[in-house]
């Protein structure tokens, strides 16, 4: 089997949680997944809390392969604290992390503060995939940030 450490970061109440529950859920249920190449994969995921991640930083960045950023699209700050996180993960690990930029909550379109232009453009300062998600209305965009990252960390 192919194993990737995943570790999800981002700030608090953005969703983080909710995406990885959608997304081992989904898997529960269909089991099987034919975007994914035909081998058994295994996906350790870490969900991260703000208290915790502050004291385990170091060895939860140094335990992981790669990373799902997550920011809220109502939440600027949040958006803003993405940035300063990537920035202390490629401190720790000495080079350009592998990572997947979500912004998440898009089912809250009347409250929208940081525009789909202003992620697609830090994915691209960060040569990183993008996308926005909803935890609560669910979709294919959740299993496949995973994926993405999944195969990404496999090529390096
Ligand atoms: P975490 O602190 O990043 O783990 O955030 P949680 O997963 O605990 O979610 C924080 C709050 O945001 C909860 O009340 C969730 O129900 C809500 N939430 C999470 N994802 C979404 C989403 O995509 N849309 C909306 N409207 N609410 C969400
Ligand atoms: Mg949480």
């Amino acid at each position: 089997s192919v194993e990737s450490k995943i570790c999800i970061l981002g700030g608090p109440g953005v969703g983080k949680s909710a995406l990885v529950v959608r997304f081992l859920t989904k898997r529960f249920i269909w089991e099987y997944d034919p975007t994914l190449d035909d081998e058994s994969v295994v996906m350790e995921i870490l969900d991260t809390a703000g208290q915790e991640w502050s004291i385990h930083r170091e060895g939860h960045v140094r335990w992981a392969d790669g990373f799902v950023l997550v920011y809220a699209i109502n939440d600027r700050h949040s958006f803003e604290e993405v940035s300063s996180i990537k920035q202390c993960l490629d401190e720790v690990k000495k080079t350009n992390v592998q990572c997947v930029l979500v912004g998440n909550k898009i089912d809250l379109l009347h409250e929208v503060n940081v525009p789909t232009s202003e992620g697609e453009r830090l994915a691209s300062d960060w040569a990183c995939a993008f996308f926005e998600t909803s935890a609560s209305d669910g979709g294919e965009d959740i299993s496949e940030l995973f994926h993405e990252l999944h195969r990404e960390i496999r090529r390096r």
